[in-house]
């Protein structure tokens, strides 16, 4: 489908709302039937009436028509948040005593869930170097039924080999999961490549601007439908409709901030890999990133994150960096127009909490959409305070 009927028409029935182009905000929590007849066969099969917001909601569905297509799926739903399209997804899809490989290091919360939550039930989880598929079968037991990837890690960029993974996956009669909100569906579609359900923290690039929230589930009819059935109708984790219209308000720029991000981010990238003070660059398009081949392979591009080793482990010396800049700010998170800095040693050390599992000296950028010569200027500031080696 083409990208553009995507973001400015799919879903839009604008003949029911007076041409308006904008889409209309249907903040009801509540639908009427005419006939008692509609009412039961909506009460029968939810997942395809507009009876009750929890389940459907207008806004919500023109969303979901359009994060279903950019992701090349039957169907998707909404959560209120990534880490609920996370836990959603995973709820619909184990039973009691079922296992989980998932790669190491994914999302902290994703983590979360995996490693505290599920067992609660029952449910246990296997991390794994997912590097190298050889990893990922030895780790498989008889009660294994989901793989979850997570590719590029949004710290250290690690990849999967998407297509092994799912014909691994095949032959093993496991659902495959991934969190792909590091790409966009813009430039990694996992699902062409044999992924069962595909995730986002929409509340980055999807939204894109810093005011909402949310995540989406992409995937078959069949599987949506059960998550719908098992999960999503128990948790309630629809998102509002307001904020839907917001996130539909971000989808129509996408191209666009995705484009101006990764450029901008490319000729940062590229002259703090020049830098004295900076030891390395990790980011997935340069030459030295060890799966340049498997990036170049599976993604059309990279976005606006991306990470630096410093030459200092100093944690002051990397806490007045990060403070004397002004045109990034100090913060989690990334995807909207501003530009980020998210150093690790910032959680190193913190009393009462393991160390991350990421050097102190790495440094996290996003690179948003402001002028790449005022973000340079700014960090190249900053960086002549930092010891070079
Ligand atoms: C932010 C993020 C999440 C969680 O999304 P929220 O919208 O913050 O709940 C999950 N995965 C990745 C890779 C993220 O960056």
């Amino acid at each position: 489908m083409d990208l553009s009927y995507i973001l400015n028409h799919l879903g839009e029935e604008r003949e029911h709302y007076f041409g308006a182009v904008s889409p209309p905000i249907i903040q009801s929590s509540n639908f009427a039937l005419r006939y008692v007849a509609h009412l039961r066969e909506a009460m029968l099969q939810e997942f395809d009436h507009h009876l009750y917001t929890r389940g459907n909601n207008p806004t919500v569905a023109i969303l979901r028509k359009k994060t279903a297509a950019l992701e090349g799926t039957e169907d998707a739903l909404i959560t209120s948040s990534g880490a609920a399209a996370m836990a959603t997804t995973l709820l619909g899809l184990v039973r009691q005593g079922d296992h989980v490989v998932c790669v190491q290091n994914p999302y902290s919360w994703t983590k979360h869930l995996l490693d505290q939550f599920l067992p609660q039930f029952g449910v246990t989880a296997t991390f794994v170097d997912a590097t190298h598929l050889a990893q990922i079968e030895a780790a498989l037991q008889p009660n294994t039924s989901v793989l979850f990837l997570e590719s590029p890690n949004t710290m250290t960029f690690g990849l999967q080999d998407l297509k092994a993974c799912a014909a691994l996956a095949k032959a093993h009669d496991l659902v495959t999961c991934i969190d792909n909100s590091c790409s966009s569906p813009l430039f990694q579609q996992p699902a062409a490549l044999g992924i069962d359900l595909v995730m986002h923290s929409a509340t980055k690039y999807l939204n894109g601007h810093s005011d909402v929230v949310a995540g989406v589930i992409c995937g078959s009819r069949h599987l949506i439908q059960q998550i719908f059935d098992r999960a999503y109708m128990v948790l309630g984790p629809i998102i509002s409709p307001s904020d839907a219209a917001l996130v539909i308000r971000g989808l129509r720029t996408l191209p666009l901030r995705m484009a101006r991000s990764q450029e901008s981010a490319a000729i940062i990238a590229d002259r703090l890999a020049g830098h004295p003070a900076v030891q390395k660059v990790i980011h997935p398009w340069r030459e030295d990133f060890p799966q340049r081949d498997l990036a170049r392979q599976q993604m059309s591009g990279t976005g606006g994150l991306f990470s630096i080793l410093l030459h200092t482990t100093d944690q002051q010396a990397i806490f007045h960096f990060v403070e004397s800049l002004q045109s990034f700010l100090l913060a989690v998170s990334w995807g909207g127009h501003e530009s980020l800095i998210f150093p690790v040693a910032a959680v190193h050390n913190l009393p009462g909490r393991d160390n991350p599992p990421f050097p102190i000296n790495l440094v996290r950028l996003y690179i948003g959409l402001e002028d790449p010569e005022y973000l340079w200027a700014d960090l190249e500031r900053g960086l002549s305070r930092l010891p070079t080696e």
